[in-house]
């Protein structure tokens, strides 16, 4: 009796073992703090052959031609139907999406990556620098990271380096590396065109810094003083008629966008709210550098 007792902790132990296992490798995403992260946004087309199928705070494109569609960003996990649905209704076909692409490898970008990837077939592409942390799902980020992934991990198709292109039908996307926000964070610049003329887009990664504390207190990050230093300065020189980001709020796309207004990509012109979001950030940043 006694020894049936023992093997039978013996066997609990290795089911509890392997369930602590399976735990580190399952995905928990962080509370969502912010109701606009999920709620539902109109789709509707920004300018050309590029339309917003984000929800009201997370901003998601879909870059279209007659070879197939490229979609930047998902949102969180919950979105994969809502974005499958918004790009219906303005009348593509989901399964039509062949390029996956993510501004930065946090949760509330990559969300329904793996889940949207294998919905459509299509092939993630991601900047080198955060190939690590889609792989894992967010376990290796600097912030959100730890034992348990914050997003499903992404299979990678095509590592990106700075100034690559990702062509798909007649659209050119250059990626610009702007790590700081994380290790991989990018922007994207292409034209589009309408009937009446093209216009320079500019898909923005915003450098908002996150950490409390020092630069040089996250182990985890080496050099993230310099990257964001780099991207500061490097967003500055971008030459572009239209710019969107990461997050709608960013941008104020509901300053400049009401659900249901007529075609009105001029609209999205605002150099001036660009270098404002900029030079707030480079406002944080010295004074980061300045703490002791
Ligand atoms: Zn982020």
């Amino acid at each position: 009796m006694r020894k049936h007792i023992l093997q039978l902790s013996i066997v609990m132990l290795c089911l509890v073992h392997t369930a602590g296992n399976t735990y580190a490798q399952s995905v928990k995403e962080p509370r969502t703090t912010d109701p606009n992260w999920t709620k539902p946004y109109p789709p509707f087309r920004i300018a050309g052959n590029l339309y917003y199928v984000g929800t009201y705070d997370l901003g998601c494109y879909l870059i279209t031609s007659p070879q197939g569609h490229i979609l930047i960003n998902t949102g969180l996990a919950s979105s994969a139907s809502l974005l499958k649905a918004s790009i219906e209704s303005l009348g593509f076909k989901f399964s039509d999406v062949k390029i996956l692409l993510t501004t930065q490898a946090h949760h509330d970008h990559n969300g329904a990556m793996a889940a949207i990837k294998k919905m459509t077939g299509a092939k993630f592409m991601v900047n080198e620098k955060d190939a690590e942390v889609v792989k894992d799902g967010g376990r290796s980020d600097y912030f959100s990271g730890g034992p348990v992934s914050t997003f499903q991990p992404v299979a990678i198709d095509r590592l990106l380096k700075n100034n690559d292109m990702v062509k798909l039908g007649d659209n050119e996307l250059t990626m610009l590396h702007h790590p700081g926000h994380t290790k991989g964070s990018c922007s994207y610049l292409f034209t589009v065109k309408d009937e009446k003329r093209s216009y320079r887009v500019l898909i923005a990664n915003i450098p908002s810094i996150i950490i409390n504390g020092k630069f040089s207190e996250v182990k985890s990050y080496p050099g993230m003083q310099q990257d964001y230093a780099y991207t500061l300065k490097a967003m500055k020189d971008i030459p572009f008629d239209i710019w969107l980001a990461s997050h709608a709020s960013q941008f104020d796309l509901q300053g400049k966008h009401k659900p249901g207004a007529t075609y009105n990509p001029t609209a999205f012109i605002d150099r001036e709210g660009y270098d404002a979001a900029i030079k707030q950030w480079q406002g944080v940043y010295d004074e980061k550098i300045k703490e002791k």
